[in-house]
């Protein structure tokens, strides 16, 4: 709202004037506020005359006041024109090094004065710039009050044209300056459907805390507001009584008073930067984007304004861009390093970029035409020699009864333009002729251009318009990893065009030193958009994805965005009306961001699936049990291998016999048939190890001499700390994609594509089988509540495995590569190869160095295709867990597992374990290496807090095999849930065996 005044800035250097112009306005206009509806368009003198009138050897006092930052104050550095300086070291910064330091900042403020040209395109360059980095990115407006916002929201929303949009936002009855300075912002804002938040309060409840306190406001007023301001901070005091007491302030406002007059102003002006700065912490807040903020340098100097109370608010980081001024004539000017983050030097404009208007309009009582006031005293106007008082009967041969109205027609005068008016003054009809300055002369390219400053590579990027919506990836060329701002950039741009697209954050990585915490992120799709599990379409099968719990294997997350991408917006998006389909493309963000496969706790997120330590495994978890898809998939990435892409069914022998063979004989055939068609290396995902060893549990230690043994092949795994078994156990047809990987940047594009296509042929092959998947997983889980309520003596629950031959399947034949010597080091073949053939250098991604590699047959000797129980227990009507063991409980109910609170005391009938011997494994995560255990029947009292968790559930699998003390799946292999008892004690968890179940409530724990 600020106003600018001929008056003033004829003695002021344009520097100063921009800081005068919201407090001098504010005192000048203030009284008449009341009965004048709309400010006079008032604009700064000629900054020529001003320049001229004004002693260039007298610095600015507001430049170099030793305030602000306590560690930069006092100390100056020279700004010329044309550079950047960054007030942190004092030295020089290039606009790209600056815009990568910003990527650190939730708030960027950009300083204006409002009619300079030179300081909106350093604001567009600065949005456009950071949104390149990260399209999550919003803009906050001083020229807009909070009562406007659903106008701002209906831009960003293409909703309105132009005209329509400066016609509902009234902007120029609500702000002073031409639209032309902001049209570049707003159209950038269009375009890539960038919020546009209005910082502003109304302008009148500004005034009136000047003018009146803040207690005379109503209380619908102050709730603009975030709290009573606070106006005792001496060094912002200090910078604004020296911009007060800089102003040539007019005769009569000096002597007595004057301290008064300043103590209005400062209160006024401390509130407007309190309102200002909460409404960039809530624009900040709302979707989690970065923000511009594009506001009048003098509520940002010195980081003293509302960029300081919005830190003070939100502890949200943020940086400060300031433009300066050099005086004409001056190689550089002092400015304090504490003045902003970053501080640009401007040559001076020689004439504003839109003609000075500086008519001043009211509407008067019964009057339907527009009448002049004030008298005009800067601009076309007072040239004109308009007249208080004159009304105004027509301009351009066109009546206007509204403000904003005439003064849209003069905006769009041009310099050199003239317009009739024909105004009654005095009872007599006279002619006006408004004939707005000649355009200024071409100036020198160094003292205009902002391009200049900001230096080259600043080309118009492209816009990314319909389906050619590129991925992170993609945009980066495949020289880069995306990474979360950048997804979460892509999935709004795309979430905006696309309605079947809903985003969601359902978890959020913990911060590590250096690498803050970050949004998981659930993107879910389907035909009709569903916010929530219970707006879904069941009369579909949903299939979950998640990609990239192992940091290092990107292409897996890459891969992800692409379908989604073709999904919303692509040739996949036919698949939509046979399926649902959940995406959570990162679910370890700080893996990803550090290239390696741990999460920010170092946990292997894939071994963390029973006690879920993960915030990414929380999160699938959540995710699961919340929406219940059919169908999951958990995409990874392997070794170089020659088979370009496998896929793994579960092996747990709980899940289902026949979800196994529908996965492996009718989707894992489908996939392999597509992909043979796209030349695309396909197998079964096979996992080798050391005959006699079983390394699936994850547990740290290395069983010795490995490499001395012989290797065996198996399928997959069939621990349920690994992601798919899981999600499995709940009867899920639960699959895991691993594409063959080098891990290096160069072959990334290739392997993203070989993921993308295992992915696409797997949707398509389940989009295919919709209603069978929808029956058998429906119908396998229908049946498990029936046989958990049974519990029939030829149904067991599986605790221990063991992978087997299959005497009808010997041996298995397979290709590898064989690799002469460093021949094809760091490359990735492209092509399927037959055995025997000879690898070239063409055949490698990219196409350069000696090739070598040969495919040769693989007879696998000791082939392990089978999985056979070795221990089973009879189906346990539920189990009681003592109220102590909290922490037992929370993982339960993490993981989906209903439990029930006792509610009365009680005695029940229950079996508990004795051990009659135990030997406990030397490594965390792996079961006992034996334990002994006899079940024997005891009568126990339960009391009020114990918990009871019932085995006719969903979860009725695995329950018992996080429960029993025999499980080599259970609680009981990790430390830090200290269940393993001594030889001779008692196994704590006892199986309920009464007739009924004891009393219980369902037993919730609260989100944090
Ligand atoms: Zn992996």
């Amino acid at each position: 709202m600020d106003r600018s005044h001929g008056q003033i800035s004829r003695d002021c250097p344009r520097r100063g004037l921009s800081l005068l112009i919201f407090l001098i306005a504010a005192f000048m206009f203030g009284p008449a506020l009341s009965s004048v509806r709309a400010q006079p368009q008032t604009m700064p003198a000629n900054p020529a005359v001003t320049q001229s009138q004004a002693p260039a050897d007298k610095p600015d006092p507001t430049l170099t006041l030793a305030i602000g930052d306590p560690k930069l104050k006092g100390k100056t550095m020279e700004i010329g024109p044309g550079a950047i300086l960054s007030g942190r070291t004092g030295q020089p910064i290039g606009f790209e090094r600056m815009i990568d330091e910003m990527l650190a900042a939730r708030i960027v403020h950009v300083g204006e004065t409002h009619n300079s040209m030179p300081m909106h395109e350093i604001e567009f360059q600065v949005i456009r710039a950071l949104y390149a980095k990260d399209r999550h990115l919003a803009i906050g407006m001083e020229m807009v009050p909070v009562t406007l916002q659903e106008t701002l929201n209906r831009w960003t929303a293409g909703i309105l044209t132009k005209e329509e949009f400066i016609r509902e936002i009234r902007w120029y009855v609500t702000w002073n300056f031409n639209f032309g300075y902001y049209e570049k912002i707003f159209d950038f804002a269009r375009e890539h459907r960038l919020p546009i938040y209005a910082l502003n309060a109304p302008r009148e409840v500004i005034t009136k805390i000047r003018m009146r306190g803040w207690d005379s406001l109503s209380d619908e007023e102050k709730a603009f507001f975030p709290g009573v301001p606070d106006v005792s901070n001496q060094d912002h005091r200090t910078l604004i009584r020296t911009v007060f007491e800089a102003a040539d302030i007019p005769h009569a406002m000096k002597g007595a008073g004057l301290d008064q007059v300043f103590e209005g102003l400062y209160r006024s002006q401390s509130a407007w930067d309190e309102v200002m700065g909460a409404n960039a912490v809530r624009a900040a807040a709302a979707e989690g984007r970065r923000v511009v903020v594009c506001v009048g340098s003098g509520h940002l100097l010195y980081n003293l304004g509302l960029n300081r109370r919005a830190y003070e608010m939100s502890k949200l980081p943020f940086k400060t861009v300031i433009a300066v001024e050099v005086p004409a004539g001056k190689k550089a000017l002092p400015v304090s390093r504490a003045l902003g983050d970053y501080v640009f030097g401007l040559a001076p404009e020689d004439k504003p970029a839109f003609p000075t208007i500086g008519l001043g309009l009211k509407k008067v009582e019964n009057l339907e035409n527009l009448v002049v006031d004030p008298k005009p005293i800067d601009g076309v106007a007072a040239r004109a020699g308009f007249e208080k008082g004159d009304v105004i009967l027509s301009a351009g041969g066109k009546a206007y009864t509204d403000i904003n109205e005439l003064r849209m027609a003069l905006s769009k005068l041009a310099c050199g333009d003239e317009a009739e008016f024909k105004v009654l003054r005095a009872g007599a009809v006279k002619d006006v002729l408004f004939k707005c300055e000649k355009a200024p002369a071409a100036e020198p390219a160094e003292t205009r251009s902002p391009e200049l400053i900001l230096g080259p590579g600043l080309e118009e990027e492209q816009s990314p318009k319909g389906p050619t919506l590129k991925t992170p990836a993609e945009e980066a060329d495949y020289l880069a990893y995306s990474q979360n701002e950048a997804i979460a950039s892509f999935l709004s741009a795309l979430a905006a065009r696309t309605p079947e697209l809903r985003v969601s954050n359902v978890g959020r990585s913990l911060p590590d030193r250096e690498y803050g915490a970050r949004d998981i992120i659930l993107a879910v799709l389907s035909e009709k958009p569903a916010a929530a599990p219970d707006e879904l379409d069941r009369t579909k099968p949903t299939v979950l994805l998640t990609a990239a719990q192992h940091g290092n294997e990107q292409s897996a997350k890459e891969a992800a965005l692409w379908l989604l991408r073709d999904l919303a917006a692509g040739d996949l998006r036919p698949l939509l009306k046979k399926v649902n389909v959940l995406v959570m493309p990162q679910t370890n963000p700080y893996g990803n961001f550090r290239d390696v496969r741990v999460n920010e706790l170092d946990l292997d997120m894939n071994r963390d699936h029973v006690k879920l330590e993960a915030e990414g495994v929380q999160a699938i978890h959540g995710v699961f049990r919340r929406w219940m898809p059919e169908v999951t998939i958990d995409v990874h990435e392997k070794g170089d291998d020659y088979y370009r892409v496998s896929i793994g069914c579960v092996s747990n022998v709980n899940i289902g016999p026949s979800l196994q063979d529908f996965s492996r004989q009718v989707i894992l055939a489908e996939v392999d048939q597509a992909l043979k068609k796209r030349n695309i290396t396909f197998f079964e995902y096979l996992v080798t190890e050391a005959l006699g060893v079983d390394t699936s549990s994850g547990a740290a230690r290395v069983p010795g001499s490995r490499e001395e043994r012989e290797q065996m092949k198996r399928y997959s795994t069939t621990d349920l700390n690994d992601g798919r078994n899981s999600l499995g156990i709940f009867e899920t047809l639960s699959f895991i994609q691993e594409g063959a990987s080098r891990h290096d940047i160069e072959t990334l594009k290739a392997r993203t594509a070989w993921q993308y296509s295992g992915l696409r042929a797997f949707l398509e092959s389940v989009a295919g089988h919709a209603p069978e998947v929808l029956k058998i997983v429906g119908d396998h889980r229908a049946r498990l509540l029936e046989r958990a309520a049974a519990r029939a003596e030829s149904d067991p629950v599986h605790m221990r495995m063991t992978y087997v031959r299959d005497p009808a399947v010997p041996e298995l034949h397979l290709k590898r590569f064989e690799r002469g010597g460093a021949a094809a080091a760091g490359r990735v073949l492209r092509v399927d190869k037959k055995a025997g053939e000879t690898v070239s250098a063409a055949d490698f991604v990219p196409t350069q160095g000696p090739g070598g590699a040969r495919v040769v047959d693989d007879l696998v000797k000791h082939w392990f295709p089978n999985v056979e129980a070795t221990l089973s227990v009879k189906r346990p009507r539920g189990y009681i867990v003592r109220g102590a063991r909290q922490d037992i409980v929370e993982t339960l109910l993490a993981l989906g597992v209903e439990v029930g609170l006792v509610t009365r005391d009680a005695i029940v009938e229950a079996e508990v374990y004795e051990i009659s011997a135990v030997v406990p494994s030397p490594a965390d995560y792996e079961a006992p290496e034996s334990i002994d255990v006899a079940a024997k029947p005891v009568k126990v009292p339960v009391k009020k807090g114990d918990f009871y968790v019932d085995c006719v559930q969903p979860a009725a699998n695995l329950v018992p095999s996080l429960l029993e003390p025999q499980s080599a799946y259970g609680l009981i292999r990790y430390w830090k849930f200290k269940l393993v008892p001594a030889a001779g004690g008692l196994f704590e968890i006892l199986r309920f065996t009464g007739a009924s179940a004891p009393a219980v409530i369902p037993y919730k724990s609260w989100p944090r």
